[in-house]
């Protein structure tokens, strides 16, 4: 059997989930299925995150990031208030523990005004009114921070959209996209499709999907592994709301920190190793997508660039005593026997042949399709303002 459609979104993780929704609100005369190659949504980076709602303070002032943010995050907070869904308004703070760290402390300040968001400057002395058991030279407190249940929202968000007359298939991994007259041609895992354009959400997967589309992204993914810890429950109380390291800004991740999720427990992570594998998430190897990597050139210059960090992440992700000796920079009372593992995710990080590892949003369009390029954190609190986005430039394609 075949199936014919206007419009195929490809992955069920939050991004591809909110950009079917604002695609039957841009172009409500056109049919639209989800295909998803899992049993279910969300199982990939969306169902394997640290669930925070993040505020924008990070982000470099008229970026994507910034401003999608923004948008998202408003947008984000009323589906989760208008279904229901569980929601931890904790605020954070971001910890200074070295004068070293003043300076890019004043930095995320600094973008956070510029980026409307509310900031309150905390000397160590006011850490401890916050946040008890923390221990900084200063800190900043970021009180909109906030934290959900991504799979739920995703969840959410396919139970409406099939109320609305939208298709989500299961078990249809896209293998091959031919054009055909009038569209496009795929290959599913559930049989053939056939579509008129196509919006790539394919996550970990969404430069292989684009180059099957006919599509050079101009990137590779490269795939890094986050671990996660969780304080037992006597140790909870030792972090109320989030506590987070300031992050070196020469690396995209923001450093092993301490979030409270909606369910009340306390994750420590994750870390950041690259991952032999894009979906190996139990540290095996992928023989496919190692050997992509070791012949990758923008990965050797990578490595040559970052590999003390590299190298360092990669031990720490070997023991969590390291992992507790990193945390107890900022709450001095962890110990390792607090710590038990909690699972891990993987990021999926956009890679250019010079090496460099792309900072912001990035999309692209190719002859009847729309890629996400690069969508990583904080692309699930931002995801339903790329979902306009990229709603938008598909609706902008539909009329060329
Ligand atoms: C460890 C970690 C921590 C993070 N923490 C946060 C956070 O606290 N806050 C935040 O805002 N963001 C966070 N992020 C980022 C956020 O989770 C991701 O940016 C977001 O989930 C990306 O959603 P997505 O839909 O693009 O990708 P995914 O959720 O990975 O979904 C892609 C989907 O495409 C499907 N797919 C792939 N290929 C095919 C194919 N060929 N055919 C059919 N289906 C296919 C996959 O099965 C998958 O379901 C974190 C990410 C990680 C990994």
């Amino acid at each position: 059997m075949v199936t014919d459609t206007d419009v195929v979104v490809v992955g069920a993780g939050i991004v591809g989930m909110a950009t079917a929704r604002a695609l039957l609100d841009e172009l409500p005369d056109l049919d639209v299925v989800v295909l998803e190659k899992e049993s279910g949504p969300a199982q990939h980076q969306t169902g394997r995150n640290s669930g925070v709602v993040h505020s924008g303070c990070y982000y470099r002032p008229g970026s994507e990031k910034a401003e999608l943010v923004r948008d998202g995050r408003a947008e984000l907070l009323s589906f989760v208030a208008e279904h229901g869904l569980p929601l931890a308004e904790s605020g954070k703070v971001v910890v200074a523990t070295r004068t070293s760290e003043l300076g890019p402390l004043a930095e995320i300040e600094r973008r956070a005004r510029a980026n409307g968001i509310a900031t309150r400057r905390l000397s160590g002395r006011d850490l401890c009114s916050v946040e008890p058991h923390a221990r900084g030279i200063a800190a900043l407190e970021v009180p909109s921070a906030a934290a959900v249940d991504y799979a739920a929202v995703t969840r959410a968000l396919v139970d409406e959209f099939r109320a609305r007359g939208g298709v989500v298939m299961h078990h249809a991994e896209v293998t091959s996209v031919a054009t055909a007259p009038g569209g496009l041609g795929l290959a599913t895992t559930a049989g053939a499709v056939r579509a008129k354009w196509l919006v790539n959400c394919a996550g970990l997967q969404s430069d292989r999907l684009a180059r099957l589309c006919g599509a050079d992204p101009g990137v590779r993914i490269v795939p890094f592994r986050g671990e996660y810890l969780s304080l037992r429950p006597e140790a909870a109380e030792l972090c109320r709301t989030m506590i987070y390291p300031v992050p070196d800004p020469r690396w995209p991740f923001l450093g092993v920190h301490l979030t409270r999720g909606v369910d009340g427990s306390v994750h420590a992570g994750p870390n950041a190793v690259l991952a032999l594998g894009r979906e190996a998430y139990e540290r095996g190897a992928d023989v496919t997508d190692s050997l992509e990597l070791a012949r990758d050139p923008g990965l050797r210059r990578l490595a040559t660039r970052y590999w003390a960090t590299g190298a360092a992440e990669l031990v720490r992700s070997r023991s969590v005593g390291l992992v507790a000796r990193e945390l107890r920079r900022m709450v001095p009372e962890v110990r390792a026997h607090d710590l038990v593992p909690a699972g891990s995710g993987i990021r999926a990080q956009a890679l250019r042949p010079d090496g460099t590892l792309v900072d912001d949003f990035e999309f692209a369009v190719s002859p009847r399709a729309v890629h996400v390029v690069n969508a990583p954190s904080p692309a699930a609190t931002a995801s339903f303002a790329i979902g306009r986005t990229v709603a938008r430039r598909l609706s902008a394609l539909v009329a060329s």
